[in-house]
């Protein structure tokens, strides 16, 4: 079978780089693009789960902040203030195609709790029933060190997981895995697909180039690491053109696949 052309439960996680400015303000020429092809695609049949990042870098700028705050207290301010501007958006865009969205913000201790993994899990499918999109982040504002998945790779990854998606998608700011650092050496090439997560793989990725994003590759990877152990391909492709989506899931060759590890 070809995954990730089939793949009908699909989760989508989408960058603070995509989403955002240099200034930290939504791009919403970008954000106008992705909704609008996630619409097309719930509406053929496929069950989108947007994992959302953005909600620090929009509300740091939102608030004034000069740069990305690093203390936890105003990581929190600017995701409280960012979280509600980027619901706000992604409401007023997937309305417009006719779509209904749902906020769900997730710590670690949620999924953990065996209790709460079970009223997730029950919540999500009540969600496709209903033919939500439900939208999800960290949720910044009550996590604290110990229950942080911090970056938004992982928790694509766990969501994933969670919903027994087919496939999970991380949007980035890079076109794929590449064979070594694209902006130092000009024979570097996107891998197309990985068949097998090794630690010659793991060890391609460099660090994040991002100055807004939290992960790299290297968080991108262990994402990759988690859905393939839970039998779920993984594809990281460039998220500046949304509509690659259509050419992805048409089964054309785009960013990188890595393939699970179980199936
Ligand atoms: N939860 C963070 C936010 O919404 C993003 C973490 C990440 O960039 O991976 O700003």
């Amino acid at each position: 079978m070809n995954t990730v052309k089939e793949a009908k439960r699909i989760v989508i996680k989408v960058g603070t780089s995509t989403l955002t400015h240099h200034t930290g303000k939504t791009n919403i020429r970008k954000m106008e693009k992705l909704t609008s092809v996630l619409s097309d695609l719930q509406n053929s049949g496929r069950e989108i789960v947007l994992v959302s990042s953005g909600a620090i870098g929009v509300g740091a700028s939102k608030l004034g902040m000069k740069k990305k705050p690093k203390e936890t207290d105003e990581k929190q301010a600017a995701a409280t203030v960012g979280q509600c501007e980027l619901m706000f958006m992604y409401d007023k865009l997937f309305s417009e195609y006719g779509h209904v969205v749902g906020q769900v913000l997730l710590t670690r201790s949620d999924i953990e709790d065996p209790e709460r993994n079970v009223n997730l899990t029950n919540n999500f499918e009540k969600l496709f029933l209903y033919g939500v999109i439900p939208i999800i982040n960290e949720n910044d504002s009550v996590a604290v060190d110990e229950i942080v998945y911090g970056d938004n790779d992982s928790l694509s990854a766990i969501v994933a997981k969670l919903v027994n998606a087919d496939l999970l998608v991380i949007l980035t700011d890079i076109d794929g895995l590449f064979t070594s650092n694209p902006q130092e050496d000009e024979n570097a090439h996107i891998i197309p697909v990985v068949e097998e997560l090794t630690e010659d793989i793991m060890a391609l990725a460099g660090p994040s180039v991002s100055k807004l994003g939290t992960g790299g590759m290297v968080t991108k990877l262990q994402a990759a690491k988690i859905a393939g152990e839970a039998g779920i391909d993984t594809v990281i492709m460039n998220g500046s053109d949304p509509t690659d989506l259509y050419k992805l899931l048409d089964g054309r060759q785009i960013g990188t696949v890595i393939k699970a590890s179980k199936k």
